[in-house]
Parts: structure tokens; sequence; C-alpha cells
């Protein structure tokens, strides 16, 4: 890791007041108009114009005379003397030139094309720093522009106030409402409040880890004097963000775990060793891993908090159940809590099937089940009944009377409120799954609270997913293709293109697809669809007659991306598969390669796929694990997609990356630990609670 900068700007004034948070809360003095236009940069008070950073330096510490300027790239700083248009004679292009010299006495012609603006904009008497090419085409050089600064207006120029450009010129995010000049111009302005920033970390840490005080890395982040020093402070800053991110965090697990205790659970005994003898696979060696870790949480009063990450097919079901049975075996009752119908549907097929005659209680809850048979189920449960609960969000309505061990399958994230809501008297050990594997820079992120298990090894047996992109041209042949596959007893999903913001006008081309394709391409092969707007009975009895054997092409919606499990389905065929996110991708191939065969996904390029999604298909063809897929849709998008909540409103981080910052995070994440375990840091703990309390709590609620 670049180390920070030891020293900034040791001749920065020292501060004549004290701290003073509230001042930098006052808004901004501008106009209403800039107001505006500077909110939706994200800026509203002084403190935030402050947090603000160039996003970029334009380094113009090189600065050539022009009297002996040779052609190539070169950067200047001269005074224009007169602007004008011409246009060329060719392709009837206008061309803004601008007449220029400098103190070498040399002179230039400054050239721009189709900026006219610029004829309003430039005058006579401003001094400019210009980076561009060079052609020596007569007596004076000409200069095509490529970047230039106003660095000062002929008033500031006429009294040699040159601005604070020269050398590192800072380039603010800006819009077409408001300039980078402006927003560097009120940034100037702020700084001169900088020593009103007190700093949140303990004189300790900083001198420890040889951290600068937080206002000179505020200093240093706008107006460095080298680029070394501008990105010492930007660390400094993305550190403290990441520092308090992971004490809030670690806060809200310590708060989780004293807001109940849980029932210890007794070893695991008769019931889980049948279970696992009985099951038609040997665990894997992750599985056996993950119960080790995951049941030893049970053990304990302090309720578990725990996710456990694995790749599609990874088998999280069958580890799961054996946590599930683990309640029973104490007496009490389990839940597994998934995010549809779908697929609370199939945990209740799969649960079926793995526990086999164990002689355990399932029950579905979910809000398809008709009514009545809700209630006698809920008094079951109500009754205190040994059982395992399988649905949807149903389940938090049912009165558990001792519910000891939850499975929360994707989605759903909990607050301490629900955990004790569920539990009906002491707090249930909580198991997260999530299919969607994330990097560790975003799981310490977005899951810094719990405890995380990897099942990173799939069921032997299993050959990687044949992944191509199929031109359109080879469409029919795909078909026929399809056709043969089909007839030889396999069996393929089609899913159809995502429509924005309209589940009802996905659902319907589903359907018009799905009868497109029965009267034309697949007539000799059965075909059916399922789509999220149909009831779920309905969906599930067309599932269950995928699921079997009798329809041999599924054509859907997403619907089918999470979990839905068919071992004999062997081709995944995506439309449109350019606009699909990389870990969306990754679940819907993930239906298929979970039987012997050889499996293949065949995308389809949209009309108009964009460069950034046939980078996304490309990586798909390149790689089997979704861990990392993930990586790289870290590292194309960054984390404002991937954290979601986290990122929406004030909650966005200011100066962390996490692509990028993954070394500060882990080390942040260690001094989060460490400053917790020594008793902590009041005024550490207070900054943390602000800035990322209410977000996490929202989360867990989420
Ligand atoms: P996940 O939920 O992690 O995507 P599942 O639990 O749905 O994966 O398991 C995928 C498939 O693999 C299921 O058919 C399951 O029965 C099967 N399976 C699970 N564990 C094993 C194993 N150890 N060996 C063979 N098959 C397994
Ligand atoms: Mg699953």
């Amino acid at each position: 890791m670049r180390p920070f900068a030891a020293v900034l700007e040791p001749d920065l004034p020292r501060p004549a007041t004290a701290p003073d948070p509230a001042a930098l809360a006052e808004p901004v003095a501008v106009t209403d108009r800039q107001r505006a236009a500077l909110r939706s940069l994200g800026v509203e008070t002084v403190g935030d114009l402050l947090e603000n950073l160039p996003f970029r330096f334009d380094d113009f510490t090189q600065v050539q005379p022009l009297a002996l300027l040779p052609p190539g790239d070169a950067t200047v700083l001269a005074t224009v003397e007169s602007v004008s248009e011409r246009r060329t004679s060719r392709r009837n292009l206008r061309i803004i030139q601008a007449r220029v010299s400098d103190a070498t006495g040399g002179l230039a012609t400054l050239s721009w094309f189709n900026q006219r603006y610029l004829l309003r904009t430039l005058e006579p008497g401003m001094l400019l720093l210009v980076r561009g090419d060079v052609r020596n085409t007569g007596r004076t050089p000409e200069i095509a522009v490529k970047t230039f600064e106003i660095v000062a207006t002929p008033d500031e120029a006429e009294r040699g106030e040159t601005a604070d450009v020269l050398g590192l010129a800072p380039v603010y995010h800006a819009s077409s409402k408001i300039s980078s000049r402006t927003v560097r111009d009120l940034a100037g302005a702020a700084l001169a409040g900088v020593t009103r920033v007190g700093d949140p970390l303990p004189p300790t840490l900083r001198a420890r880890a040889g951290l600068p005080l937080r206002r000179d890395a505020i200093m240093a982040g706008h107006r460095p004097r080298t680029l070394e020093e501008q990105h010492g402070a930007r660390d400094r800053l993305a550190y403290e963000e990441l520092l308090l991110l992971q004490i809030a965090l670690l806060r809200h697990r310590a708060a989780v775990a004293a807001a109940g205790h849980a029932e210890a659970l007794p070893p695991p005994n008769g019931l889980v060793e049948r279970y696992i003898a009985g099951l038609p696979f040997p665990l894997t060696g992750a599985q056996q891993r993950a119960l080790q870790e995951i049941g030893a949480d049970l053990g304990s009063t302090e309720p578990m908090q725990r996710l456990l990450q694995g790749d599609v097919g990874s088998g999280k079901t069958a580890v799961a159940l054996a946590l599930l049975l683990r309640a029973l075996e104490a007496g009490g009752q389990a839940a597994l809590m998934a995010p549809t119908e779908v697929l609370a549907v199939q945990h209740l097929a799969t649960a079926e099937r793995l526990l086999g005659d164990l002689g355990v209680e399932v029950a579905l809850l979910t809000g398809d089940v008709p009514k009545k048979e809700l209630d006698v189920r809920r008094q079951r449960i109500a009754a205190g009944e040994p059982l395992i609960a399988i649905g949807t969000h149903a389940l938090l309505h049912a009165d558990f009377r001792r519910l000891l061990v939850a499975v929360i399958d994707e989605q759903h994230r909990f607050g301490v409120d629900q955990r004790e809501a569920l539990g009906g008297g002491a707090t249930p050990h909580v198991l997260h799954m999530t299919a969607t594997p994330i990097p560790r820079s975003l799981a310490l992120t977005l899951y810094g609270d719990l405890d995380v298990t990897v099942l990173d090894e799939l069921p032997p047996g299993r050959s990687p997913v044949r992944t191509a992109t199929v031109p359109e041209d080879k469409r029919a042949d795909g078909y026929r293709w399809i056709v043969a596959q089909v007839q030889a007893g396999r069996q393929a999903y089609i899913v159809c293109p995502l429509v924005e913001g309209s589940a009802a006008v996905e659902a319907r081309a589903a359907e018009e697809e799905a009868n497109r394709l029965r009267a034309g391409p697949l007539r000799d092969v059965s075909v059916d669809f399922v789509h999220g707007q149909m009831k779920a009975a309905d969906r599930a009895e067309r599932m269950r007659r995928f699921a079997t054997g009798q329809l041999g092409v599924l054509v859907a919606t997403t619907v089918i991306e999470v979990g839905v499990d068919v071992p004999n389905a062997s081709i995944m065929v995506i439309e449109d598969a350019d606009r699909f996110g990389l870990s969306q991708l990754h679940q819907l191939r993930g239906r298929v390669g979970r039987g012997a065969e050889q499996s293949y996904c065949f995308l389809y390029e949209s009309p108009e796929p964009t460069e950034d999604g046939l980078r996304r298909l490309k990586a798909l063809a390149e790689h089997a694990s979704g861990f990392d897929l993930a990586e790289i849709d870290l590292d194309m998008r960054g984390e404002g997609h991937l954290l979601g909540q986290l990122q929406s409103g004030r909650g966005d981080f200011r100066h962390a990356r996490l692509a990028r910052d993954r070394e500060l995070l882990e080390r942040a994440r260690a001094d989060a630990r460490a400053l917790l375990d020594a008793g902590g840091e009041p005024f550490l703990e207070e900054a943390a609670d602000e800035r990322f309390g209410a977000l996490i709590a929202g989360i867990r609620r989420g």
C-alpha cells in the first residue's frame, strides 16, 4: 500500500479556533441557481464542499516556453491576445482560434473545433493553462487544444492573482449548471475555514499509523503540492471512512448479541447423524467444514449471526437442513425463509426429498396456502410443535413458540426487532444464505457484522458449462440443435429479455415468446412458460412438470434466476444477454450444469449491445467461478451498483472505493476490532454511529 504522506502542508496556518463542526453545517453561500446545481453534485454545506475532493488533477508543472515549442504534446501558460472564428473549406467545421503570447515573448495560435461558446468565454488578457498538440506549420506554432484552464481573468491577471492552480490544477465534478472552475473557487473559499474540521481519529491511532490530521488531509486533498501528497491525503480520508463503517458494523453486531440470549443447543446427536447417513450423496469437504463451523455457533447462548456464501449449486440447502434439524433435536422449532413462493415451494420439495423418512414435520407457509390450512399450520406453530416451517416472509407473522434456528435464503436481512419478533421468547440463531458470490471487500462492507462461511467447492462430477455468444444468423441452427437435444432427453430454459420497470409487460413477452416458439422453430418439442405474474400454484405446477421431465423447454422471465434446481436441464438460452448484470447471468447459467450431462449456455446479444455489455458476456464465457466473476464485476462497475442501499443518499462513500481500497479496508477492519476490543473510543463510536448507524439499521430491516 502507498504510505500516507507523513507530513502534509507543514506551513499550513495553525488553528486560530478550535474545531467547530457546527460551522461546517452552514449552507454554502451562493445564488439559488448555484445552490440547486451544487445539490445535484451532493454538495449543500460548507462541510460538503470540503469533503468534495477534486476527482483529478491536471499536472501543469511542466510549462514550456512558446518560443521554443517542439512539435508534439506540450503544456503552455499563455495570455490571450485575440479570438476569432473561421470555417474550414472542406467539411464546413468551425474553428475557434486564439492568438496567445507568453512571458518569453513567444507567440502561438490555439485552436478548438466546433466550440463556439468559446467566442463568449475567451477574452483578451485572460491567462490560460493549455495542454495540446503542437504543429509547426508556419512561423507561429499552432496548438490543437486538448484541455485548458482559465488561470486568471483579465482583471486577476492584471492584479497578478494567478489563482492557486499553477502546478497541479484541481478538476472537480461539474455539470452543465456549474463549472469545475466555480466549484474550485468555492472550495478555495471554504478551505479558509479548514481549521474548523475536527478529527474523529484518536491521537494514539494517528500517531501509530502516521496519519495526518483530518484538516491537513482535506487541505492536501484539494491543493496538493505533489500527486503523491494528494494520494496520501485521499487514502487517509478513505481509511477513516472505512474505519467508521467497520466500527458501526461491529457495534451493530454487538447490539444484536446483547439484545437477547439464544438457547445453547446440545451437540448433534441421532437425528442429524441419520440425516447425513441417509443423504443420496456424501457431503463435500466444504459442506462438512461449514457444518462444523456453523454448528459450533449453535452451542452458544450468543445468537448466531452468520452468512453462508456459496456459488450456485454448491449445496447450501443440504447444509441448512442439517442445522435446522439441530433445533428439532433440542425439542424446538426451525424456520427456512425464502424470498419468493417459487423458492419456498422448491425448498419444501428439497427438504422432503433429503429428509426422506426421518419422520420430521415440515410445514409450508406462503401466501398461496389456502387460508384455512394456513390457520391450522399457524396454530401448530403457536402450540410449539417441533417442526421445520418453510415459507416466504409470511413466516414473520407466525407466532413461533420456541424458534431456535432460522435460515434466511437470499436478500432478507434482519434487524434486532425482527429477530425478536421471529423468536417468540429466546432470540433464534440466524444463518443468512446467499448464492451471490461477492468479493471479500464487499462482504466486509455489506455483511461486516456477520461471521462468514464460504462453500468453495462444488459437488463432484460437474463439468463447467460451455458458454458461447451465438450470432443472430445462427439462431435457426441453434433452435434445430435444441430440438435435437430435447428429443434426446435433455431440457432447456429460454430466458426472455428484461423489460425495464414492468413485470406485466415482461410476463406478456414470455408468453408471446413461448407461443412463437411453439408455433415455429420448437414445434416438435413441448414448450411452456412461467413468469412472476402468474398464480404461484399455477407456476409451481408448470415448474413441477418441467422438473419431472414432462416438459422439454421452459420459457421464463428471471423468476428462475435464484435457486431453481432441475438437474436434467442442460441448456440455458439467454436473450438480450448483454443487458443482464454479470452476477445475474452467472445465476442464470447456474441453473444448468447440475447433472451428469455436458451443459451449455447460449447468449444472444441485444440489437444494440453496449461495450460493457459485451465485456460481461466475454467474462462469463471465460470464467466459471462466481467469485472470480464478482471480482471482475466490482472492477468493472465499482461498488456503486453492488452496494445498493449503502450507496444511496448520504450513505455514499465519499472517499473510499472498494475496488481499489481493498487493503485499506482490511486495515480498517483490523483496527476497528482492536479499538473495540481495547474498550472502545467514545468519540470515534459517536462519529461512526452518526455517519453509518441509521444506514446499517435500515439495511438490516430492508
Ligand atoms: P445451492 O442452494 O447452493 O445452489 P443446492 O443446495 O440447491 O445448491 O444443491 C444443488 C444440487 O446439488 C441439489 O440437487 C442437491 O441435492 C445437490 N447436492 C448438494 N450437495 C451435494 C453433494 N455433496 N454431492 C452431490 N450433490 C449434492
Ligand atoms: Mg439453493
